[in-house]
């Protein structure tokens, strides 16, 4: 399970040991070290997760939290305070704001991987290795392997992580921006009629079992997965 994560943290020493263990761990790290910095990253790429401070210079951690819970770029992306604080107000105030988890300093390198991975499995399981199954359509990331009603289904590697993006959020309309930001992260340079190329061969690739018809086209709005076809 790989991830790109972003390290907001204005003490060095803090933010390396950090991000060296989540590289060690095979995530992709961004790091910076306030609100700015962290608003330029974000605007090139879309994170899976954020270790956000909660004392920062400038904006704090907290007003960043419920920033990023407002935009609705960023609001589905998990975020886990940092704080140094014990103060039962403080957690309290931490996941008001939108923050899906907290770890209070200093905490072991252990700690904040379980961490991680219990928020990512929670609010991004199509980060986790965990098979999906949806109507018969079932997806393993571990093998690759895609099977409709048990027959073998051939996909390429954009439309496999489009689909089981696609049921692990079934029944919401996403929009073509949103997609790239989920699927493909780093987009920068990628137009958004790509995502019209990659759900056409992702129906076409389905089309054999007939679940190309849990894929809706949302006019004006963007593209959803259905649990249930109707006909
Ligand atoms: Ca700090």
């Amino acid at each position: 399970m790989s991830s790109t994560i972003l390290v907001v943290e204005d003490e060095p020493a803090i933010r390396e040991l950090i991000a060296v263990n989540l590289s060690f761990a095979g995530h992709k790290v961004l790091r910076a070290d306030d609100v700015g910095q962290a608003d330029t990253l974000i605007r090139a790429e879309l994170p899976d997760l954020i270790l956000l401070d909660w004392m920062l210079p400038g904006m704090s951690g907290l007003a960043f939290a419920r920033r990023l819970r407002a935009d609705n770029r960023t609001r589905l992306v998990p975020v886990i305070m940092l704080t140094a604080k014990g103060a039962e107000q403080d957690k309290i105030d931490g996941l008001e704001a939108g923050a899906d988890d907290y770890i209070t300093k200093p905490f072991s390198p252990k700690e904040l991987m379980a961490r991680i991975k219990a928020v990512l499995r929670r609010r991004a399981p199509q980060l986790t290795d965990d098979m999906t199954e949806v109507a018969g359509l079932i997806l393993d990331p571990v093998s690759h392997r895609l099977t409709g009603n048990g027959l073998a289904l051939n996909t390429g590697p954009t439309e496999f992580r489009l689909l089981h993006f696609f049921m692990t959020h079934a029944e919401r309309v996403f929009s073509r921006t949103q997609l790239l930001d989920q699927v493909w992260g780093d987009h920068v340079f990628v137009e958004e009629r790509t995502v019209d190329v990659h759900i056409r061969r992702l129906r076409k690739a389905l089309e054999p079992t007939g679940h190309d018809r849990h894929i809706e086209t949302v006019r004006g709005s963007g593209y959803r997965f259905t649990r249930e076809v109707t006909l």
